[in-house]
């Protein structure tokens, strides 16, 4: 319990592990001490309080293989999945191959409840076009909500300089929408430390970033940015929608951010 806080604690998936319950005055104290600390230490604090109930979701962006980088010699155990929506580009996939050679993490695909030809077939052709907000719901929230169950914490590779939204975040938070703790180690991160740190160690990302693609999500909502474009305006383009939904923390009160 969370301090007038529910969270549910679908703990099958996991070992029996007894833990210090979290509390929102650790949420707030972590995040104030770890603000302006290097991503290694705010992995480290994440795995020392929540290991092995620590997860990471990754769309294989450039973001979350350097914290990939940075966690295999940390905890190398911590489990990683991707949401294999069914719709993503091959290159992206290929980045979960060279990641497996280089860390020997293998990372977990979940994926939804239908197959992309089930789903098309029960919707008459694909809703990314017509609905993408169904669309993500049931094949990127959904499974993700599946996939946290279990865990108290949950590694994300926002940046606060990306979206609105995601320049309200904390370094370490409460994650209303998914009921567990997340952490943001790359919050203050600029794309230019990005890329300076996969140069510097030769980490393997998504060749499409050389191809004009800065954000890849989904082939069907993702396209090349021409130059001096936002990098996420290829997301989605023509649409006023720019977040899965995902990243959107709900506080306490359910306010979207
Ligand atoms: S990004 Fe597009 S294809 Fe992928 S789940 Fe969302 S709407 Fe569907």
């Amino acid at each position: 319990m969370l301090d007038g806080i529910s969270k549910s604690n679908g703990a099958s998936t996991l070992e029996t592990v007894t833990t210090t319950p979290i509390t929102r005055d650790e949420i707030a104290d972590a995040s104030a001490r770890l603000e302006g600390q290097s991503p290694e230490t705010i992995l480290r604090w994440g795995v020392e309080r929540y290991f092995p109930r620590l997860t990471m979701a990754t769309a294989f962006g450039a973001e979350g293989c350097c914290i990939i980088h940075m966690l295999a010699p940390i905890e190398p155990r911590v489990r990683i999945f991707n949401l294999e929506t069914g719709y993503q580009f091959p290159e992206t996939m290929q980045v979960r191959e060279r990641i497996k050679d280089r860390y020997g993490i293998e990372v977990e695909l979940v994926t939804p409840d239908t197959t992309v030809a089930e789903y098309e077939e029960e919707h008459g052709g694909p809703l990314y076009a017509i609905n993408p907000d169904q669309c993500c719901f049931d094949r990127k929230k959904r499974p993700l909500v599946r996939a946290l169950a279990g865990y108290e914490a949950w590694i994300s590779a926002i940046r606060a300089d990306q979206t609105k939204h995601r320049a309200r975040a904390d370094v370490v938070q409460w994650d209303g929408k998914f009921n567990l703790a997340k952490l943001n180690p790359l919050l203050n991160w600029t794309r230019n430390d990005v890329w300076s740190f996969i140069l510097k160690h030769e980490i393997p990302y998504n060749p499409l970033h050389d191809q004009g693609y800065p954000s890849i999500g989904c082939w069907p909502c993702t396209r090349a940015v021409a130059i001096g474009e936002d990098e996420r305006a290829g997301r989605w383009a023509g649409t006023d929608k720019k977040e899965c939904g995902l990243h959107v923390i709900e506080h306490e009160g359910g306010s979207g951010i």
